[in-house]
Parts: structure tokens; sequence; C-alpha cells
């Protein structure tokens, strides 16, 4: 690997100016978890990593009076996936975080390099974007906010521009009528996704009504998308079996899978089925168990 500085920033405004030098060899780094293998497997070459580590607040994680879940970009997946509010308030994003590789992994990679990584398989994006999240950036000075399936600009990009950070994602409150999931499929233990979906549902009280829907996918377009034509066939009907099913097809017409080592793109339109029925299969069931009543 070739030498790099490594610089331990020590608030917002330091880490931005130092990523705005350098001409774009310069990095942020988090967990490490993906860059660092870029770095020695990959040949990514760079002059400088900033250390997010001593940045403060950037490991936030608590819900808001409102409800609304705040995590710092730089929490690790762990303590998404074991924290009690996360698992109580959003279980859906506490399991698709325990998705991510294995203990060791989550323990340093963090939500925010999961993110900004941009793969089209990170294992985050799909439930954040299906709960309607946020994406607080930074220059240091200000904040802009960007919804967060509007952060990706293609695999590997994102609209960060020279010397911004994510700093937060947050994620509005579920209300009691709403549901989250998310779907993984994966070769063997800790692979990125072969394909994800995401579903998040709110059902009209006491009934399997569809009042609002987001559906998903991960790893079948350059970018983690939202099945649009299939949201538009669900949102004001019955979530009834029939429904599910013909919803479920019809998300296949939204993704644009390519081939390649984990999958066909035809096996990968089979899973969009497959695994958005599963989702919406779950959110059916809840519905009806009267979860919403
Ligand atoms: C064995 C193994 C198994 C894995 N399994 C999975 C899996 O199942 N699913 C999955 O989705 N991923 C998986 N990964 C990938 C990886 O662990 C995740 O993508 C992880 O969340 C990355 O977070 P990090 O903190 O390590 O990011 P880093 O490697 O530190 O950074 C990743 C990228 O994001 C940028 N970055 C980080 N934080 C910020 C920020 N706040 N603002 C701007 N840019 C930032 C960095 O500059 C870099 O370009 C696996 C990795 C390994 C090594």
């Amino acid at each position: 690997m070739k030498p790099f500085e490594y610089k331990r920033p020590s608030s917002l405004e330091e880490a931005c100016t130092m990523l705005a030098a350098q001409d774009g060899r310069v990095k942020a780094l988090a967990g490490g978890t993906d860059l660092l293998v870029q770095m020695k497997q990959g040949g990514l070459e760079l002059d400088a990593l900033v250390s997010l580590r001593d940045v403060p607040g950037l490991d936030a994680l608590h819900l808001e009076e409102d409800g609304s879940l705040i995590m710092g970009s730089a929490t690790p997946l762990g303590a998404i996936e074991n924290s009690p509010d996360v698992r109580r308030a959003f279980p859906g994003i506490a399991e698709a975080a325990s998705f991510v590789g294995s203990m060791q992994v989550r323990s340093r990679a963090t939500v925010g390099g999961n993110l900004c990584n941009a793969a089209p398989s990170a294992d985050t994006a799909p439930i954040l974007i299906a709960c309607g999240s946020t994406a607080v950036i930074t220059d240091g000075q200000a904040d802009r906010t960007v919804l967060l399936e509007d952060f990706f600009s293609g695999p590997g990009q994102t609209v960060l521009g020279p010397g911004e950070l994510l700093r937060a994602i947050v994620v509005p409150p579920v209300p009691e009528t709403g549901f989250a999931k998310y779907c993984k499929s994966f070769r063997s233990a800790m692979d990125c996704c072969t394909v994800g979906v995401a579903v998040y549902s709110d059902f009209v009280p006491g009934s399997a009504v569809v009042r609002d829907l987001r559906l998903a996918l991960g790893a079948v377009a350059p970018t983690p998308i939202r099945a649009r034509a299939a949201e538009a066939m669900l949102v004001g009907q019955e979530l009834d079996e029939a429904l599910t099913d013909r919803a479920s097809l019809e998300a296949v017409a939204d993704a644009l899978p390519i081939s390649d080592l984990r999958a066909s793109a035809a096996y990968r339109k089979v899973l969009v089925e497959v695994l958005s029925r599963r989702a919406l299969t779950a959110a059916r069931a809840w519905a009806e168990r009267g979860a919403v009543a």
C-alpha cells in the first residue's frame, strides 16, 4: 500500500477543511471496513485519510421527542443493531444493520460508511430509503439536507461535494399504523446482498388498506432505487394476497439488474419478485394481526 498521511481532526470544521484540500486524493475514514480493503486490494491510492474518530457528535444515536431517529454518520452498525430504542421503534432498521457482515465487522463498520461507499448492494440503504430518511450533509460551516433516495448518484458515487461530510441520518417517526422490514438474499454468510428489498407501509387503522407505502430495492440498479410502479399499484388499496402477487411482479419492472459474480440479471429479477412478496406479505400479516387497530 502506498504511504499516506493520517489526520485526526477534532472538529467538523477542521475535518471538512482537510477533506477539501489535496485535490480529491483524500478521503474520510470511519470504520475503514470498505476503505482500507479498497486501498490494500483495490489499488485505491490516496495522499491522506481524515479520521472521523475524534469529531464530536458523529456517533449520536437517539430518539427525538417526536419519535424520529437521529443516527450520527459514524455510529457503528453494531450499536444500531443492539440499541433498545432502535429495536423497539425501528425494528426493521435494527434487523437490516444486523445483516451486515459479522459481529466483528459491525463493531467497526458505520452507517455513514455503508451509505457513503455507495455500493448498490449496501444493506442499510433500502430500509432507510423506505423509511423516508434524510441525509444531513455538512461542509463544516452549515448543513444541507437531501432525501436519502436522492443521495446516491451512481455506483460508488454520492451527491457529496469536495469538503463535505455526511453528518447524520434522520429517520422520521413510524406511526403506530406503520410497518417497515428489510429482506435480504445472499449467497453465504458475510456476503453483500444479491438483492435487497425493503418495505415501509402505513395502513388505515383497523384494516389492511394501504395509506402510504414505499418499496426500495438494492443491488438491482446503479443505485438503490424505489419501485415506484409497484408502490402506485398499492397505495389506497387493500393489501390482499392477489394484490401482493401483482405488485411483486410489478417491482420487477422497476429493476434494472446486471449480471455479475453474485448472480445473473435474470436470477436477480426472480429475487426481486420473491423478496417483494416476502416483504409485502409480512406487512399484510402485521396489519391482519390487528397491529394497526
Ligand atoms: C468481511 C466484510 C463483510 C461485509 N459485509 C457486508 C454486508 O453484508 N453488507 C454490506 O452492506 N456491507 C458489507 N461490508 C462492507 C462494509 O462493512 C460496509 O459498507 C460498512 O458499513 C462501511 O462502513 P465503514 O465505517 O467501515 O466505512 P469506511 O470504510 O471507513 O468508508 C467507506 C467510504 O465512505 C466514506 N465515508 C465514511 N464516512 C463518511 C462520512 N461521514 N462522510 C463522507 N464520507 C464518508 C469513506 O471516505 C469511504 O469512501 C462488508 C465488509 C467486510 C470487510
